[in-house]
């Protein structure tokens, strides 16, 4: 089997994956700011990465997994003002949001999942550490500021030059020894949440949580830290400012996800609304949303339309309904077997793309086994899509999917009334009522149900989305 390769943001090359202690990864990704209800902009790192997980638990790897919770914030807390709620009320309910639409895409739970608002003393010690290494200051007002100048290195990752950076605007300006310093720490406004530290209180700045909780689970230094695109300047920046001030190694490896782009823009909130996870449920199953947000390389834009949502989902069927009959006709559930051309792709920097060819390949070559009665070749064609899918997270065997929530069991029960009425048009053809079959099909056209008619029988796909 060929060995992992994987990209580096930071070194703009792929090369091969070495972790820092053998048969162990320890990876960071950073979550979501828990202010408003996840739109698949918002998963597609949690999907990109479970991959990233699952392929390299499959290739004998030890995972620990850390993804944070941000749960304090200036979006919070004008959320938490517009909804006229308690912030931390607000915060809970849309990590739950997030949690359920997780779920609901089978990307299995951190090992850790920390939030900021639990961490406050991890960050107080790294001040500390900052402060007392001359790269930190805290200039009396209750903030406590990195010191950008100090630094032996800054912004290796987004390769800007310091000198061109705009001031960070994160705070007051008057406190400042340099506009371009950052706040680590934030002084208490009225009537805002705050934790005491030996400066004052206040709440974190955004990334020193990261830093913090890194370092408290993973150790100074770790194998992977992923986050999107959008994350590399600043965030991903100031953390590394911060850890490597502190002495630590950090991370080895950057690996970022692009966005869910929608005329070529990064999903604005407008549009983001109508793209929520739980309204997109509704118009296809969980294990189709994920197997259309993990289609495209991790590095690659992904364009959203409801056109290639529905595209997907009725490819996925396709070798889904292939899988089905091997049961039928096997007997058995495949067995998951890794192939050597899907572990070549993924291999070759979570080369997707590449595994889908293949999957289409071995699906082409189980039909035609079907066709010719080889149920030899028709098993090895259903092992191997197994272990691919089993992989992507789309494995529709797997127990997670069954038990993914509400819109799966909706999904069934539409599945099975849009069949009777099938049915019920296929006896009317047969008795050579045409006008009763096509009044059957007209009904169900209108209701944005498309029917296709196969070797296999009648499929059907839901087709009018954009439409109120
Ligand atoms: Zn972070």
């Amino acid at each position: 089997m060929s060995s992992l390769a994987l990209y580096d943001t930071l070194t703009r090359t792929t090369s091969p994956f070495v972790p820092l202690k053998a048969g162990e990864v320890g990876i960071y990704l950073c979550g979501a700011t828990v202010q408003a209800p996840p739109h698949i902009g918002h998963v597609r790192s949690g999907v990109n990465f479970d991959i990233l997980r699952r392929w390299l638990t499959k290739s004998g790897y030890n995972v620990t997994f850390i993804r944070n919770v941000t749960d304090i914030d200036d979006k919070i807390l004008h959320k938490a003002v517009h909804e006229e709620a308690p912030w931390w009320a607000v915060a809970m309910k849309y990590e739950r949001a997030f949690t359920e639409a997780y779920a609901a895409l089978n990307v299995l739970p951190p090992t850790y999942e920390p939030r900021a608002t639990g961490h406050v003393t991890q960050m107080i010690e790294l001040m500390e550490t900052l402060i007392e290494r001359g790269a930190a200051y805290a200039p009396g007002n209750g903030d406590v500021y990195l010191e950008v100048r100090k630094l032996k290195s800054y912004l290796t990752l987004s390769r800007q030059n310091v000198d061109d950076l705009q001031s960070a605007a994160d705070a007051d300006e008057t406190f400042k020894r340099d506009p371009r310093d950052f706040a680590l720490w934030k002084a208490a406004k009225a009537g805002d949440p705050s934790w005491p530290t030996p400066w004052g209180a206040g709440r974190p700045g955004w990334h020193l949580e990261c830093s913090a909780m890194a370092h408290a689970y993973l150790g100074e230094s770790f194998d992977i830290h992923g986050g999107g695109l959008d994350l590399i300047f600043p965030h991903h920046e100031n953390e590394i400012a911060q850890s490597e001030a502190a002495g630590y190694g950090f991370a080895q490896r950057w690996l970022h996800n692009a966005w869910v782009t929608a005329s070529g823009e990064k999903m604005s909130k407008s549009l983001g609304n109508s793209l929520q996870v739980h309204e997109l449920l509704k118009t296809v199953r969980g294990i189709e949303l994920r197997w259309y947000l993990g289609s495209a390389h991790y590095r690659s834009m992904l364009e959203f339309s409801h056109e290639a949502l529905a595209e997907s989902a009725t490819a996925f069927r396709r070798i889904e309904a292939f899988l089905t009959r091997s049961v039928e006709i096997l007997g058995a559930v495949p067995t998951p077997v890794v192939s050597d051309s899907f572990a070549a792709a993924m291999n070759d920097d979570l080369a997707v793309p590449q595994a889908l060819a293949g999957i289409s390949e071995s699906l082409r070559v189980g039909n035609s086994a079907i066709t010719a009665g080889d149920k030899a070749a028709i098993a090895t064609s259903a092992n191997e899509i197994r272990g691919a899918l089993e992989v992507l997270g789309c494995d529709p065997f797997d127990s997670n999917f069954a038990a993914g929530g509400t819109s799966d069991d909706l999904t069934a029960a539409l599945d099975g009334t849009i069949k009777l009425a099938l049915e019920q048009r296929e006896a009317a053809r047969v008795r050579k009522d045409f006008a009763a079959a096509d009044a059957i099909r007209d009904g169900l056209i209108a209701l944005g149900i498309t029917i296709e008619d196969t070797a296999q029988g009648p499929r059907w796909s839901i087709t009018r989305s954009e439409s109120k």
